[in-house]
């Protein structure tokens, strides 16, 4: 079969592997339909990289496919079934595994990034990360899947109300995600900062009140004249950006931070925590968040489809990510059957 295989930093080639097979009992079998091309994958092939893959490993991890084989002690689906998927294996084992916190997992294997992926006609997980969801479900929302499991876990953590305001740092598709979910729970002003302009006008089409390039705008100066005393969270997507967050969040407030850089070493003003009472909370990965997302997913409730910007062949993956890291793009889909 073809996948787009991470060879070494900064390259990715398009080649013919050799197809998955069923080695365990409660191994799947998935025929990809769509698999989109995430920040980390952008981050994975920076030089040097923002985040570590393996070598030789095919990427992609956020995708939507049918079951097309099983093995034989897999019992809560079956061929045909159409899937999204957790890529985060979880090992069920650990300490962390036994306190329900599987995205803590101490033995994780993170498709993608060290097993095999998406970019490819064929995946192969465990029984248990695969997740139905409904065949009216447009492929290309279906796959927002991941990165809105991602994003429950981390608004469970902050619980937006009616008349919060709320910044939110960094417009990609989980930006764009955060501010519809913001909208969706009655938050206002919704503000947003983002350099990419094209991104700014999604920004606004999909529910922010303001967004601003804080190249050109002072954004905490903005934020404090649209709020009065600051906003009362602050939601960080880029991975470097947390005292610009801080800046910009009213004392009591709340800084989420979602995002991730290993490449950013932010200086912090610790008393600017201490002295306003600042709430600083990470966010990682998806934690029993799947079935909630599969759910909001199908309810429609957010406007995914708007974020699709470019559905390419397996061949222009390098493309798409090029694509993403320049900001000309949003929600950027693969399909490798084409
Ligand atoms: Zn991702
Ligand atoms: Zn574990």
């Amino acid at each position: 079969m073809r996948a787009a295989v991470f060879e070494d930093v900064g390259v990715l080639s398009i080649k013919k592997v050799e197809r998955p097979q069923i080695e365990r009992p409660d191994h799947v079998l998935i025929e990809v339909e769509l698999c989109s091309i995430c920040g980390t994958d952008v981050h994975i092939m920076n030089d040097p990289p923002g985040y570590i893959a393996t070598k030789g490993t095919i990427l992609g991890h956020e995708l939507v496919g049918k079951i097309i084989e099983v093995g034989e002690e897999v019992t809560t689906v079956k061929l045909g079934d159409r899937v999204v998927v957790n890529p985060n294996d979880y090992c069920g084992a650990c300490s962390y595994c036994k306190n329900n916190l599987p995205n803590f997992c101490e033995n994780i294997e993170a498709m993608g990034i060290d097993v095999d992926g998406g970019f490819a006609e064929i995946v192969r997980t465990s029984e248990k990360v695969v997740f139905k969801i409904s065949e009216d479900v447009p492929a290309g929302v279906a796959a927002f899947a991941e990165p809105l499991a991602c994003l429950l876990n981390g608004t469970e953590k902050i619980r937006i109300q009616p008349s919060d305001s709320v910044v939110v740092i960094g417009a990609g598709t989980i930006g764009l995600m955060f501010v519809q979910m913001a909208k969706a729970a009655g938050a206002s002003p919704i503000i947003v900062s983002e350099p990419s302009e094209l991104r700014r006008q999604y920004a606004l089409e999909v529910g922010a009140d303001f967004a601003v390039d804080p190249r050109e705008t002072d954004l905490s100066s903005f934020v404090t004249e649209h709020t009065e005393i600051g906003a009362d969270y602050s939601i960080e997507v880029v991975g470097s950006e947390m005292m610009q967050a801080i800046n910009c969040t009213r004392k009591g407030g709340t800084v989420l931070l979602f995002g991730v850089n290993g490449n950013a070493v932010p200086s912090v003003v610790q008393s600017k925590i201490t002295q306003s009472e600042i709430r600083v909370q990470g966010t990682w990965l998806a934690n029993a968040s799947f079935p909630k997302a599969v759910k909001v997913l199908e309810s429609g409730v957010l406007d995914l489809e708007k974020l699709i910007t470019h559905t390419l062949p397996l061949e222009d993956t390098l493309d798409g990510i090029d694509l993403l890291r320049k900001g000309e793009g949003v929600e950027i889909l693969i399909d490798p059957r084409k």
